[in-house]
């Protein structure tokens, strides 16, 4: 016969593992669910192979949601202390990278390592390998069948993800079962994901491989990492970053002189007159790079031969490039899913959906998504502990 379950929780990715080894911790039985045929399979793959697993600059602006608040409850309660602790208590060494952002030294197989085992000593059961077939809700239980066996308990919690990467066997399932349920959701869409740039800007892509440190600003936000021109468009952690925020045909602005002031090209004419305007900027830029957007501006020669109002004219376009990119590489090459399951069904506190007792969601299927650098692991962690704490 089935054993009781206090709760069952479809996903056994970063959130649904931390949320059943902490109910389990609690003695709380627990059954995790996966339909692939191991546990974490993107955490493998996450910060090139050596996770990034948190960012000790975890605040909530780190975040974007429809309701800005919603993440603080979980996120102050389960900090990136707490996850580095757990990495600690299991012997796996870490550095900071830059930038707040924590990586293994080794491999990221050691935190899903920690994370398994923590799962066996809190008496977790996992079941792999096999879809849901079905799940019903009727006097105040819910019952899951899978390999055409059904189980039940009081609480479901979907940590099944957002439908970021399908080759990975991400889904939108999280959102049709909220749906069901009467969750409301916000329109997901590709984040953390490279640009596409149109024919007009097709001279770019020859640039495909430079990388260069920028400012990218879309209307207030801004970054300040690199940028790397790719045969299809525009990538690197500034272009990820901006594009969680970007908004289809709109511009982004990339500032490629940012550590210069405006009349920066001008005191270069004083001082050496005859060097090539080219030579000047490669001093910042890769020099591909510079005479690719010398080419667009149509300047270049000596400092000496150029007016002063053409220098600054040069400087300005170089602080305020326009891009509109013709849309992005999509769920195809998406880091994580921005929206989903809406907040405003959810309690802060618990994850739980406050008109269906006993139905929690966590993760990257909810409504809030992290900067690049650690903070989609973090939430993944918060808002399973979160849940897991409350079942
Ligand atoms: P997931 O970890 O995606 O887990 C969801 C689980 O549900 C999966 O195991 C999946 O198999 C399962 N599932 C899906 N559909 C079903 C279904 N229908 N039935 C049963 N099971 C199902 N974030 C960082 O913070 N740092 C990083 O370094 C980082 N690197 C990344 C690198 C890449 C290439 C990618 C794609 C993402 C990266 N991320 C990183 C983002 C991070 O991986 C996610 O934010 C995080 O994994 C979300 O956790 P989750 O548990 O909500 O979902």
């Amino acid at each position: 016969t089935d054993p009781d379950y206090d709760a069952i929780i479809l996903g056994a990715g970063a959130a649904g593992m931390m949320c059943a080894m902490t109910a389990g911790a609690r003695g709380k039985r627990i059954l995790l669910v996966d339909h692939a045929d191991a546990p974490g399979k993107k955490i493998l793959i996450s910060g090139g192979g050596r996770c990034n697993f948190t960012n000790i600059h975890t605040a909530p602006d780190r975040y974007l949601s429809a309701n800005p608040h919603f993440a603080k409850s979980a996120l102050g309660r389960y900090t990136p202390q707490d996850f580095i602790a757990l990495v600690e208590r299991h012997g796996i060494a870490w550095h900071e990278k830059t930038l707040g952002q924590l990586f293994c030294d080794g491999s990221a197989r050691q935190i899903v390592d920690m994370l398994a085992s923590e799962c066996a000593g809190a008496g977790v059961t996992i079941a792999l390998g096999h879809p849901v077939a079905d799940i019903a809700h009727a006097d105040g239980r819910f019952r899951v069948t899978i390999n055409g066996r059904e189980h039940s308990a009081p609480a479901l919690v979907l940590a099944t993800g957002g439908p970021s990467i399908p080759k990975m066997g991400a889904t939108g399932f999280a959102y049709d079962v909220a749906r069901r349920f009467g969750l409301g959701i916000v329109q997901p869409r590709p984040a953390l994901v490279p640009f596409t740039l149109g024919a007009e800007d097709a001279l770019f892509t020859e640039l495909s491989g430079v990388s260069a440190p920028v400012e990218v600003r879309w209307n207030k936000v801004r970054f300040r990492e690199a940028a790397l021109f790719t045969h299809r468009g525009l990538s690197g952690p500034a272009m990820l970053q901006i594009s969680s925020y970007w908004q289809h045909r709109t511009p982004i602005s990339v500032n490629f002189l940012p550590d210069t002031p405006p009349d920066w090209l001008l005191a270069e004419k004083r001082a050496r007159p005859r060097t090539p305007l080219r030579r000047v900027l490669a001093e910042h830029l890769p020099d591909r790079l510079a005479q690719a957007l010398l080419e667009r501006i149509g300047t270049g020669g000596e400092l000496g031969s150029s007016s002063d109002k053409a220098l600054r004219a040069a400087h300005a376009r170089l602080s305020d490039w326009p891009f509109t990119p013709s849309g992005t590489e999509g769920y195809a090459k998406a880091e994580v899913t921005a929206g989903g399951i809406s907040t405003a069904a959810l309690s802060s506190q618990s994850m739980m959906a406050k008109a269906v007792p006993g139905l929690y969601t966590i993760g990257e299927a909810v409504d809030v998504t992290g900067w690049l650098g650690g903070y989609n692991f973090q939430w993944a962690w918060a808002s399973g502990h979160a849940a897991g704490t409350a079942l």
